[in-house]
This record gives C-alpha cells, sequence and structure tokens, in this order.
C-alpha cells in the first residue's frame, strides 16, 4: 500500500474565502497574494482557480520575478505584482516580456531604471513607502524624489503608492493607525491608487483600505488575528473562513503498551496505565511541525485525540484510550477541516503561515472544488 499523507485543497473553499476579501472591502480591487506557492497550496492550481473569480481590474501578488514567471508559464493573463521588485537588468528585460507589475522600494531599483532607460518603457510600478514597518520602502522624505526619478526613468505615469502595516493583526496596538495616518499625509495631493492592506487590515482596520488591498493568509481560510496563546475562534467565526488545506494521513500500527513504558525518541513521554497507542503516517519530513508537543491534537476518525511523545521524521503516536476501536487504516487529520491549523501552531509555538508554507513535497496535493 502507498503513503497516504495528503494535503487535500478545497478550492471552493478559496472562492469563499476570496468573496469574504471582496465583501470586507466592497469597492476595492483585489491582489490576491499567492508567494511562497501560494502559502504552501500549489501556485499554479490556486491561481487558475482564483482567476475563474477574480475581475479583469484584480490582480495576483508574488514575491519574486520568479514566481511571476512561473504563473504565465502556466497561463495566467492577469496582472501579476511581485512585491519585492528587481534587482537586475536581466529583471528588467523579464518584466517586459512578461508584463510584470514591480513594486520600487529602494533607492537601488530606481539607479537600475535609470541606467537601463531602453529596458524600462512604460513598465507598471508601485512605490513602497516605509511608514514604520521598516523592512522594505523609501523613508517619508525621500518618496516626492524618487517619484519623480521613477517617472524620469521612463516608467508608466499610473504609479501606485503603497505601504505594509506592522501590527494589524492586533486591533489593539496603536501604531497601525499612526501608519494610516502617516500614509494618509504622504499621498494627500497626489491621485495615484493606494494600497495598505493585508488581510488583517483588510478585516479591522477598514480605515486602511485604499484602492487595492492585498489578501493572502485570509484565502487559505486562516484568521490573521493574534491572540497571545489560546486560539480566537470568534475572530474566525466572525470572518466566515474556510480552511483551504487538510493534512491527512493513515493510521499504520495500533499498539498495546504497557503501563509505565514511554512512547518515542528520547522517552519523553510515559504510559500512565496500559493503553493503545496509535502510529500515523506523518512526520516533520512532511511538514509536521517537530515542536509540537504532547498534547497536540490530532483528529481520528473525526475526534480528538493527544500526540504524544517526540514528532519523529515520518511518524506521529498518539493516545488512543478514547478510541478503542481504532485500526489500522482509519483516517488521521493533522489540520484543516474540523482541526484549525491554527490551534496547531499556537500548540507548536509558531503561527499558521509557517505551517502551511512548509509541507514538503512528499505529501501528495488533491485538488477539490466541490461548488
Ligand atoms: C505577504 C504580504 C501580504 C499578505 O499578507 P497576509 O497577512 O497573508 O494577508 C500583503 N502585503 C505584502 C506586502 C506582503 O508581503
Amino acid at each position: 500500500m502507498s503513503r497516504v499523507t495528503r494535503a487535500t485543497i478545497n478550492l471552493a473553499a478559496l472562492k469563499h474565502n476570496l468573496a469574504v476579501a471582496k465583501k470586507a472591502a466592497p469597492p476595492q480591487k483585489i491582489m490576491a497574494v499567492i508567494k511562497a506557492d501560494a502559502y504552501g497550496h500549489g501556485i499554479a492550481r490556486i491561481a487558475q482557480s482564483l482567476e475563474e473569480v477574480l475581475t479583469e481590474q484584480d490582480a495576483f501578488a508574488v514575491a519574486s520575478i520568479d514566481e511571476a514567471v512561473m504563473l504565465r508559464a502556466v497561463g495566467i493573463k492577469s496582472s501579476i505584482v511581485v512585491l519585492e521588485g528587481f534587482n537586475s537588468s536581466a529583471d528588467l528585460t523579464l518584466i517586459q516580456q512578461h508584463n510584470i507589475t514591480v513594486v520600487i522600494h529602494h533607492i537601488s531599483q530606481v539607479i537600475l531604471l535609470e541606467l537601463h532607460a531602453e529596458l524600462v518603457n512604460n513598465i507598471k510600478c508601485w512605490l513602497k513607502i516605509d511608514t514604520g514597518m521598516h523592512r522594505l520602502g523609501f523613508p517619508p522624505g525621500d518618496v516626492k524624489k524618487m517619484y519623480q526619478r521613477m517617472l524620469n526613468a521612463g516608467v508608466d505615469t499610473d504609479i501606485g503608492l503603497m505601504t505594509h502595516l506592522a501590527n494589524a493583526d492586533d486591533r489593539s496596538d496603536a501604531k497601525s493607525k499612526q501608519q494610516i495616518e502617516l500614509f494618509n499625509q504622504i499621498v494627500s495631493g497626489n491621485p495615484a491608487e493606494t494600497s495598505l492592506a493585508n488581510s488583517a487590515a483588510i478585516l479591522g482596520w477598514p480605515e486602511a483600505h485604499g484602492h487595492w488591498v492585498r489578501p493572502g493568509i485570509m484565502l487559505y481560510g486562516v484568521n490573521p488575528f493574534v491572540k497571545s496563546n489560546e486560539y480566537d475562534v470568534a475572530n474566525k467565526l466572525e470572518a466566515d473562513l474556510k480552511p483551504v488545506m487538510t493534512l491527512s494521513a493513515a493510521l499504520i500500527a495500533v499498539n498495546n503498551i504497557s503501563k509505565d513504558e514511554t512512547i518515542g525518541y528520547g522517552s519523553t513521554w510515559q504510559c500512565p496505565e496500559d493503553m493503545l497507542v496509535g502510529v500515523v503516517s506523518i512526520g516533520y519530513g512532511d511538514g509536521y511541525p517537530r515542536h509540537a508537543p504532547s498534547g497536540t491534537p490530532v483528529l481520528v476518525n473525526g475526534k480528538r485525540v493527544a500526540l504524544i511523545g517526540r514528532v519523529s521524521m515520518d511518524m506521529i503516536m498518539v493516545d488512543l484510550r478514547k478510541q478503542p476501536d481504532a485500526k489500522v487504516g482509519d483516517q488521521v487529520i493533522l489540520w484543516g477541516e474540523g482541526l484549525p491549523v491554527e490551534e496547531i501552531a499556537i500548540a507548536a509555538g509558531t503561527i499558521g503561515y509557517e505551517l502551511l508554507c512548509r509541507v514538503t513535497k512528499r505529501v501528495v496535493f488533491e485538488y477539490k472544488d466541490d461548488e
């Protein structure tokens, strides 16, 4: 029997989540963020599926030129915005060839535009302003000058103005308001299109909607808001997001283990009584987080049981005391439908984004569209 470790990607849920983003920011155009292989979901299939429901005015956003070129290669016709822009004259050639829109965030990129005027030829650009995150973008005082230099270099005259919020995922944090106000000051008087909002800002900061919104994680059905150490069910329900990826595996052994025996590497978990222990065909070699501790929830036949012992490369063990009838071959869900990835992320000390991105190549991806 071949291994049954699967990521089932629900494209109907993806489209539903896009509709949630559209509803939260009604007149705004959408830049659907599909970087990092569409947050681990498979960029080609996700882009093709979203393209069925995006309008002609909407766009995709990716991190690199390579990702944009790949999207063109699989037939994506929509606008594609590269959030990190370009780094070389070779990139400029690709940008022209594939009609790619770029974010200009650094003086080195403006200099490249100036040095290679023959390659610029009206390419479409966003200018990124650093309003306080201090990752990418021009300092506020440089914006006018850079905008003018970009125009002089021959880019398309409809330059968009964008920024990124550092703490939008915390609705009680004051920094978002400050960043939004600073951005509004800088762009006031300029008729250019604007964009500030990631998923958290789409749902939590309507004043940051601008002309374009940039939903990423919410498209995949993950709640973008942080809550220190517990999974925030209320926010998810409020936003009505549906998980897109369900990661599943199977029981490959069910064993009786005696009281006081220990489970797995390092003997970190000891049986409090004679008990049934299940072995599941998934491990960190598939992208299940090695740091998930004993107690992390796992669904066996739709019911919660606890992970016990250390996660190994190909397997985990689970406590089957509440499931005496479980048998080899039964289905196990690690996250997705019935078990939010946010909950596993909190248990493993990370965020849903990272778990989704880290599912590895040996997991079989299956796509379904139930609409
Ligand atoms: C990744 C990214 C987004 C999407 O963020 P989510 O939190 O996933 O919605 C939006 N804008 C920029 C600039 C990004 O890098």
